[in-house]
C-alpha cells in the first residue's frame, strides 16, 4: 500500500435540499428584487450566520428532485448562491434578495417567480465568525454582497463602529443595509455598464487617507476585484491579513462562480 497516498475522503452528503414557496414579491429597487418563500420544511433550516450562503436549485423542466427513486443516479440540478438575508423561523419564512444582472438563471428565474413557485434550498453554510474583539469595521460590497452586508451589520456588538463602502448602478440603488441598524454607506455610482465591476471600490480604497489600524475588513464583490483591492490593503496600506475577510461573489464573464473564493490562497 502507498504510505504517502492520501486516505480517500468520504464522499460529502448533503442533506436534502428543502422546498418552500414564494409567497411575496417586492420590486426594492429598479435593480433589486426580495423574494420571501415560507413552507413547513423550511422547520429544518438552521439560523444562518451572518453572511451565510444558500443553495438554489433549478431543476429542468419536467425533472423532479429530489428524485422519487433514490437509488437511480440522477445528475443534482444546477445551483446558484444566495444569501438567507432573513429567516424568521416562527413562520418558516425566509427572504432572499435577487440582484437583476441580467441572462442568468437564477437572476432570470427571480424575474419571472410568481407567488406560488416552488424554490428548492440547500444550506444554509458559511458565514462571517465576527471577531470577538471587533471595535471597528470597514464593510465594502457591491449589489450582490449588500444582503450579507445587511446581515453582518445586524451581527456586530453594540457601540462598533461601522464604516461601509457599496458600490451601485446609481443613485436609485441606495437602500439601508438593514432596516433596524442605521449606517450610512459611501455610495459609489458605477453608472449602468458593469465593464469594469468594483474599479470604483479600488480606487476609493485607495485613496483613504490612514485606514484605521485597529478594524477589521469585511469585503465581498466581483472576484477579480476583490483580489486588487485585498492586495491594495495588504501592500498599499500595510494591513494584517487576518483583519481581512474578504470573498469574490461572482465573477465577470463566469457562470455560476463557487461559494469559497476567498482569494487568499
Ligand atoms: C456567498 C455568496 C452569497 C451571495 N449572495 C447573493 C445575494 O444575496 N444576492 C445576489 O444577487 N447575488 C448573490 N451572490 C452572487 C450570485 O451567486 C451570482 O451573481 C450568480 O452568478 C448569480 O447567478 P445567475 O444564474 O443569475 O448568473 P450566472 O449564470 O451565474 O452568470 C451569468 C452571467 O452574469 C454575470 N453576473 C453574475 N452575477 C452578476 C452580478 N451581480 N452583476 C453583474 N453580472 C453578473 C456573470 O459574470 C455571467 O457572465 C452571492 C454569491 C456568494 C458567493
Amino acid at each position: 500500500m502507498d504510505q504517502t497516498a492520501a486516505p480517500a475522503r468520504p464522499r460529502k452528503q448533503r442533506p436534502p435540499p428543502k422546498a418552500a414557496y414564494v409567497d411575496v414579491i417586492e420590486q426594492v429597487t429598479p435593480g433589486l428584487i426580495r423574494i420571501s418563500c415560507s413552507g413547513p420544511e423550511l422547520a429544518a433550516f438552521t439560523p444562518p450566520k451572518p453572511g451565510a450562503h444558500i443553495k438554489l436549485l433549478f431543476p429542468p423542466p419536467g425533472v423532479v428532485w429530489p428524485p422519487a427513486d433514490s437509488s437511480v443516479e440522477t445528475p443534482r440540478p444546477p445551483s446558484r448562491t444566495y444569501t438567507p438575508r432573513r429567516f424568521d423561523a416562527a413562520r418558516n419564512r425566509l427572504e432572499i434578495e435577487f440582484v437583476r444582472h441580467g441572462a442568468g438563471l437564477a437572476s432570470s428565474w427571480a424575474e419571472t417567480a410568481r407567488v406560488g413557485d416552488r424554490v428548492l434550498i440547500g444550506g444554509p453554510g458559511g458565514g462571517y465568525a465576527v471577531p470577538e474583539d471587533l471595535r471597528h469595521i470597514v464593510i465594502i460590497a457591491d449589489e450582490s454582497a449588500m444582503p450579507a452586508a445587511g446581515m453582518v451589520l445586524e451581527a456586530l456588538p453594540a457601540g462598533s463602529e461601522v464604516q461601509a463602502i457599496c458600490e451601485i448602478a446609481d443613485a436609485a440603488e441606495e437602500r439601508p443595509l438593514s432596516p433596524n441598524v442605521a449606517c450610512s454607506p459611501l455610495w459609489l455610482h458605477r453608472g449602468p455598464s458593469v465593464a469594469a465591476p468594483g474599479a470604483l471600490i479600488e480606487a476609493a480604497v485607495r485613496a483613504m487617507p490612514t485606514p484605521p489600524a485597529d478594524a477589521y475588513w469585511w469585503v465581498a464583490c466581483e472576484a477579480a476585484s476583490m483580489r486588487r483591492v485585498r492586495d491594495i490593503l495588504t501592500t498599499h496600506h500595510g494591513i494584517e491579513r487576518t483583519r481581512l475577510h474578504t470573498r469574490g461573489y461572482w465573477k465577470f464573464g463566469d457562470s455560476n462562480y463557487p461559494d469559497h473564493d476567498y482569494g487568499a490562497e
